[in-house]
This record gives C-alpha cells, sequence and structure tokens, in this order.
C-alpha cells in the first residue's frame, strides 16, 4: 500500500467518524414512552397441548403469532426488556392480584405506578384496597374492570371506588367499551361510554381515564371528552388486537375529532409482552399523525395527566 492509498483511507475514516456523530447528534436525546396500561401476571395461558395461547385477536377468525412468554416468569422479563428496548420510562400495572402487582413494581419501582381496582365488585373488598391507598402502596385506582362481571360504570356498587379516587385525587382506569376477553358475565351494554356521565357529575374532580377510548363508540367518547375535560383515553389493547385498519380508523377519527391531546399509549399487554412493541409501531406508523402528535400519544398527554414535575420530565427526556 503507498502513501496515497493510506491517505484516502485515513480521510475516508474520518469522514465515516464524523458523519455518524453527527447523525447521532440529530437524533438527539431518547425519546421517552409512558405506558398507561400493563398488567402484572406470573401465568400464561395454556391450550390442551400444554403450548400457550396465542395473543388474543378479533374478529374471529383470525391468527396471530405464538406467544413470546413460554412461562409465567417470561412475562415481567420480557416486559422488562421491552421497555428497556423503547425507552419506556413509567408504566402504570395492575391486576387482580395485589401481591403480584406490588411484585412487579418492586423489579422497577422508579418506573412502574401500582394500581388496584376490582374485576368482579361483588368480590372485591373495598377497605383492603382503602388501606393500600392510605399506606401509599397504589398510586391508581384502577383497573375497573366491573364490565367483565356484568356491572355498568353508573352502578351503585361502583360507587366506593370512584369516591375513594377522588378522595385520594389518584386517577382511576377504567374498561368502558365494546370489547373484551372471555367469561359469560361480560356485559356489552354496560360498556357504553355515556354511562360514565352520571359518575363525572357526581365526582366532579376525578382523573379518569377510559381504556380503548371506548372503541368502537367513537361519538359517545368525543362527547365524553368534549363535556368533561378531566377525561382522558387510553390507546392500549386496540393497538394489536383488532385489525390494523380499524385501529387507524379509530384513531384517526379521535384525532380528527380535536382529541390529539387527550389519548395516551397504553399496551395492556397481559400475557403476551411482545404485544408493547407492536402498539408502538403501529402508532409511530400512521402516516395521518404528526410527530408532534405521537410524541403527544407516548408521552406528553400522560405526563400532563399523571401530574409529573419537570424535574422528573426531565430526567425522562435525558435532561
Ligand atoms: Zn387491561
Amino acid at each position: 500500500m503507498n502513501t496515497k492509498t493510506l491517505y484516502c483511507i485515513l480521510i475516508l475514516l474520518l469522514g465515516c467518524l464524523l458523519f455518524s456523530s453527527l447523525s447521532l447528534a440529530a437524533q438527539g436525546p431518547a425519546r421517552p414512552i409512558i405506558d398507561m396500561h400493563q398488567h402484572a401476571r406470573f401465568k400464561v395461558w395454556l391450550q390442551d397441548n400444554g403450548e400457550p395461547w396465542p395473543r388474543l385477536c378479533f374478529p374471529k377468525p383470525c391468527e396471530s403469532l405464538p406467544a413470546m412468554a413460554k412461562e409465567g416468569e417470561d412475562i415481567l422479563r420480557i416486559t422488562l426488556e421491552m421497555m428497556e428496548k423503547h425507552n419506556i420510562v413509567k408504566a402504570v400495572v395492575s391486576d387482580e392480584n395485589m401481591e403480584e402487582v406490588w411484585r412487579w413494581q418492586a423489579s422497577a419501582p422508579e418506573k412502574f405506578l401500582a394500581g388496584g381496582g376490582t374485576f368482579n365488585p361483588y368480590e372485591t373488598d373495598t377497605l383492603e384496597l382503602r388501606r393500600a391507598f392510605e399506606a401509599g402502596k397504589l398510586q391508581v385506582m384502577g383497573e375497573v374492570g366491573a364490565q367483565y362481571a356484568g356491572v355498568a360504570p353508573n352502578a351503585p356498587i361502583l360507587e366506593p371506588y370512584f369516591a375513594m379516587a377522588e378522595e385520594f385525587d389518584v386517577p382511576v382506569l377504567i374498561h368502558c367499551e365494546g370489547i373484551g376477553g372471555g367469561g359469560h358475565n361480560f356485559n356489552l351494554e354496560a360498556g357504553h361510554p355515556l354511562l360514565l356521565q352520571e359518575v363525572l357529575y357526581h365526582h366532579p374532580n376525578l382523573r379518569l381515564y377510559v381504556e380503548n377510548a371506548g372503541w368502537p363508540f367513537l361519538e359517545e367518547i368525543t362527547a365524553l371528552l368534549y363535556r368533561f375535560p378531566n377525561v382522558y383515553a387510553d390507546l392500549s389493547t386496540i393497538t394489536w388486537i383488532i385489525p390494523e385498519q380499524a385501529f387507524y380508523t379509530y384513531l384517526k377519527g379521535l384525532v380528527d375529532n380535536g382529541l390529539g391531546k387527550r389519548l395516551m399509549y397504553g399496551s395492556d399487554q397481559m400475557e403476551w409482552p411482545e404485544a408493547i412493541g407492536i402498539g408502538i409501531e403501529r402508532i409511530r406508523a400512521a402516516d395521518f399523525l404528526t410527530e408532534e402528535q405521537k410524541r403527544d400519544i407516548f408521552y406528553n398527554n400522560a405526563a400532563r395527566f399523571l401530574r409529573l414535575s419537570k424535574e422528573e420530565m426531565t430526567r425522562h427526556r435525558g435532561g
């Protein structure tokens, strides 16, 4: 190799170095994401053949890839990996078994907000919930999935939950929509978002967010969010459980109706932590959203709704 060739290679190498550092600087600090809807689980559903059930999908018949989590412990491990990969800096985690919720929270205390609610208000001990809020062990009321027990949001039996959320000034996540998993008591009629009106008049200080923005009731959720500025909505299960086009149509409808500042990302990953990546990619790929609208959905709206401090937001943004 003569000196001239060596010189050329050196210049080329220097150029490459300069280019890569410039493009890194252009990317800026990592962009944080808040996941408003996770489930703390340590058990996978098994089919008769012993394999875990593939990720749920609607409407049937439909197919999805085999589940990533092969056993219970995989769910938390893969979820934490996904959170690291996508820079999820905060996540609301809840489920029926509070001990499991706290085990999840203990795995990354600075990231997880613990939620406690009910999937069957005929069985849930509200006194136990109250003690947990009093002890500061819960930061969110929810998921309130009483719809699975056939209970509408304005049923008197749910009154103590909303009163408690207002008293402790914590956000409430409610399942009130036209979609849900198995169980014979699941009541579609109890998923009508306008049933929340009565609750919101009784509890004017409630910080409520509605799962899946009440899918598929676009007109009703729009009316509700226009009327009550304290109500937000998550985009969770619908980012992966319904056909992609159905999700985009709904999301576009919400944004066209001017609700882009009230939508928050969530995964509702349950036993399928891979759903986190799928949902994030779908929102990123939505060509009808501006970059700013995507940032609002991924972080800004949830940060406002959760009332994060300036210091925490600066930390999340890598400052
Ligand atoms: Zn959920």
